[in-house]
């Protein structure tokens, strides 16, 4: 069978239309899902992406970005196809791919990274009806079960607020593009000033000029520390924890750190044990979400790609009838632990 999409060693590859979805080489012709660096990567001829994807890669980028750039649900002729552009709900701009091909063949869905929980940040996700859904499945475990983030967000705002109380400094380590900018945006701003570490600063101002409603932020350097110690809330990449840096920051009262991120669920690994508390907010579908997208998409034929594909593609197939796949992913040299905290999420 000659299928619209095949994985090859640059990435996806999509003969009819041209073009390849989130190459992992330079290639010509790009469809970019969203700007995370394992899914947009420099060097390509010519991109297709939305606005708020080539607004992040250009902040991140040096040098030209040739792109198109269509509206969410715009169609575009590349190749022998027509391809359209679907909020993922994930970060900023993100989508998910439909191609439609000229032959009348079955239709595609390339979901990229999504969730479909709500989230004011970004873009609300959005099923789209398809034949052939490629889903990611970074959580494709049962035991991966998000909680309401208006309650994560309470807890957040919550904790922040004692550890003000008593003059202790609130750092939050998350990833810095996307992660951030919504956990910005759930903060209670009333609670005291918030600093950001310089490669959170970056994509705020993307969000903020994408019209993205954000509380006010400082830079967290050397310069603000008397106004942030104490009182003042701190978000920072979890390569920051534990650093001079950091240090600078600790109030009359100490310091008290939390992660926040999906891979929260699972407990005992040894980068949490030096944090005080753990939130988990992913930007990712946990099972429910995972298995809810399946199902609306209408699509006979799923593959599934990222993080636990085996076991969402067996489920699939066993208990939902479905013609499942695996869509083997580049293999990333780093291993365990490492790669789930150090990564987006
Ligand atoms: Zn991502």
């Amino acid at each position: 069978m000659n299928d619209l999409v095949v994985q090859t060693e640059c990435g996806l590859w999509c003969e009819a239309g041209g073009f390849y979805v989130d190459p992992w080489r330079p290639v010509p012709r790009a469809v970019v899902t969203h700007a995370h660096a394992d899914h947009a990567i420099p060097g390509c001829g010519r991109y297709l992406a939305t606005a708020g994807t080539i607004a992040l890669m250009r902040s991140r980028m040096p040098g030209e970005i040739e792109a198109d750039i269509p509206a969410f649900g715009e169609r575009v002729r590349l190749g022998r196809t027509t391809v359209s552009l679907h909020p993922a709900g994930h970060v900023l701009g993100s989508a998910q791919v439909r191609i439609e091909p000229d032959d009348g063949g079955p239709v595609w869905v390339i979901t990229g990274d999504y969730k479909v929980e709500p989230d004011p940040s970004c873009e609300a996700f959005e099923v789209v009806p398809c034949d052939v859904l490629l889903t990611e499945s970074t959580f494709g475990l049962p035991i991966y079960r998000w909680e309401d983030p208006a309650k994560v967000f309470e807890d957040i705002n919550g904790w922040w607020r004692s550890n003000a109380a008593e003059g202790r400094t609130t750092v939050l380590l998350t990833y810095s593009l996307g992660k951030a900018q919504r956990v910005l945006a759930g903060l209670d701003a009333s609670n005291g000033p918030i600093g950001v570490h310089g490669a959170v600063l970056g994509p705020t101002g993307v969000y903020r000029d994408a019209g993205i409603k954000l509380p006010e932020v400082m830079h967290a350097d050397a310069q603000h520390a008397k106004d942030l110690k104490g009182p003042g809330l701190i978000l920072t990449p979890p390569s920051a924890s534990g650093t001079a840096w950091l240090r600078k920051f600790k109030g009359p009262g100490g310091i008290r750190t939390a992660f926040v991120s999906g891979w929260m669920r699972v407990r005992g690994r040894r980068r949490w044990q030096s944090v005080d508390r753990g939130f988990t907010l992913s930007d990712h579908a946990d099972w429910d979400g995972l298995l809810d997208t399946v199902r609306r998409s209408g699509a006979r034929r799923v593959g599934v790609t990222h993080g636990s594909s085996e076991t969402l593609a067996r489920y699939l197939r066993e208990s939902m009838g479905l013609d499942s796949f695996v869509v083997p992913t580049r293999f990333t040299g780093e291993g365990g632990d490492e790669t789930e905290t150090g990564g987006e999420d």
